[in-house]
């Protein structure tokens, strides 16, 4: 009996070597294509019509556009620090926008959390981040420490987009807080002569990046600041906008359009490589459009960048993975960038240390899962104690306009009628009211704590030169 228990044995482990062994090929690799502070209008997918995205398009084309899909918060840092943990960031104290201040190791995602990097690393995923970081810029908190294998951008908020402004050899020179989007462009550690206008030079260093890692599973993380301001673009994709007269608007488009082209180059390569169909792309703006400041659109949203109104936290997504997904689809239930981590730890086959916020969204779009992801989804705004909950179609938005107001987004899609369902805004209250339980109060004082900040910590801009 022995005897045949280690013949079986042996014999399955010639015949049928272990599934382990055969994953990594068939492993998806996984982009995420972020924005900056982009209108929820301003894709094709979602009708705009003076800028063309036709590369954006091409991931909702062969996958899928969501209509209702959030960001965990209205402004950029915090924002992408529940995109790449996948955990609301109020969590782990992440409420507010970080200040530059690099001598600071609390000053960004907190050394508790993992982030998509960390846990696809571990499953053999060869990592990168592009472009914008706003995690942290002290040395405990910049992308190579977090789990990304490399690093090709700059550290802060926001970044001047040509290589002349670039006058700050490093750090060592900042002095004010919006000083550091002066530096030169970091490649891993070290600070280079980068001769391109920036958003073409981070979708040069994909591209490039896909071409060397073709063979093996990858998570790319291309994080474009455009089209945040400065509003700066070239000649070249300005001559795109000639029908655009508001100036604003147009140097907008420009850089949306730049990234386009990036987009466009980045899916080509990975086509002609062979591995578009295996590599699961997604698309999103990490908070809504700030419409006065940078000419953004989110119509028919209301409000923008800032905001808990949809302007601030409902953003233009789109996901395509052609070996998952038989696209083109819409989906339109209610899904969140917190639930990008999920669904990439599930088809990586990775097991994240802290219990995520989102799921896994691929079975929800084929049609295998008929609910809905969230059965809530939740914001707070700690510092202007508002806060918002969605369920369903029902939205509850508290902020300096409206206190506790009550909207049906399916017939009011722009919040302009509040209801009054008392029971109903008390039930959502009390959800998030359990919700903020899980809660901490922000870790690190933010950008509109500037001065207090530099009073209580005279050390903050004598950096060394790194
Ligand atoms: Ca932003």
């Amino acid at each position: 009996m022995k005897y045949h228990v280690v013949l079986f044995i042996i014999l399955s482990s010639i015949l049928f070597p272990s599934c382990k062994e055969e994953l990594p090929t068939d492993k998806p690799n996984f982009i995420i294509i972020l924005t900056d502070d982009q209108g929820y209008a301003d894709v094709g997918f979602n009708g705009c019509r003076d800028i063309p995205t036709p590369h954006i398009d091409r991931i909702a084309a062969n996958g899928v556009k969501f209509t209702d899909a959030y960001v965990s918060y209205s402004v950029c840092g915090p924002s992408r620090a529940g995109l790449i943990t996948g955990r609301y960031q109020d969590r782990f104290g992440f409420g507010r926008n970080p200040l530059f201040a690099a001598n600071d190791s609390l000053m960004g995602l907190a050394l508790t959390e993992e982030t998509i990097a960390d846990f696809t690393g571990r499953e053999g995923y060869r990592t990168k981040a592009i472009g914008k970081w706003h995690l942290g810029a002290h040395a405990s908190l910049r992308p190579l420490k977090r789990g990304f294998d490399e690093f090709f951008g700059f550290l802060t908020g926001g970044h001047q987009y040509f290589p002349e402004e670039w006058t700050l050899q490093d750090l060592s020179g900042v002095k004010a807080q919006y000083d550091a989007y002066r530096t030169k462009i970091l490649d891993n550690d070290q600070r280079i002569e980068e001769t391109e206008y920036l958003t073409d030079a981070l979708s040069r260093e994909a591209v490039s990046f896909v071409e060397q890692n073709s063979k093996d599973p990858f998570f790319l993380y291309l994080a474009y600041n455009a089209p945040h301001g400065p509003l700066q673009a070239t000649q070249e994709y300005l001559a795109r906008f000639d029908n655009i007269k508001d100036p604003k608007r147009k140097t907008y488009a420009a850089m949306v359009s730049a990234v386009d082209d990036g987009v466009g180059l980045l899916l080509d390569k990975l086509e002609e490589l062979g591995i578009l169909e295996n590599t699961l792309v997604f698309f999103l703006s990490d908070n809504g459009g700030p419409e006065q400041v940078n000419g953004s659109d989110n119509s028919p949203l209301r409000d923008g960048k800032g905001s808990l109104f949809e302007g601030g936290v409902r953003v233009p997504f789109a996901m395509m993975w052609q070996n998952g997904i038989k696209g083109p689809l819409v989906y339109d239930q209610v899904v969140s960038s917190l639930d990008i981590a999920a669904t990439i730890a599930v088809h990586a086959g990775a097991s994240p240390a802290n219990k995520l916020d989102g799921v896994d969204l691929i079975p929800y779009v084929s049609g295998k899962n008929s609910g809905s992801p969230h059965e809530y989804l939740f914001w707070r705004k700690f510092d202007q104690k508002a806060y918002a909950v969605r369920a369903g179609q029902m939205k509850l938005v508290n902020d300096r306009k409206v206190k506790d107001g009550l909207f049906n987004l399916e017939s009011d899609i722009s919040e302009a009628n509040e209801l009054s369902d008392q029971n109903m805004a008390d039930s959502l209250k009390k959800q998030k009211d359990l919700w903020e339980k899980e809660m901490v109060d922000p870790v690190f004082m933010g950008l509109g704590q500037d001065k207090e900040y530099s009073r209580e910590h005279p050390e903050r801009f004598t950096m060394e030169a790194y």
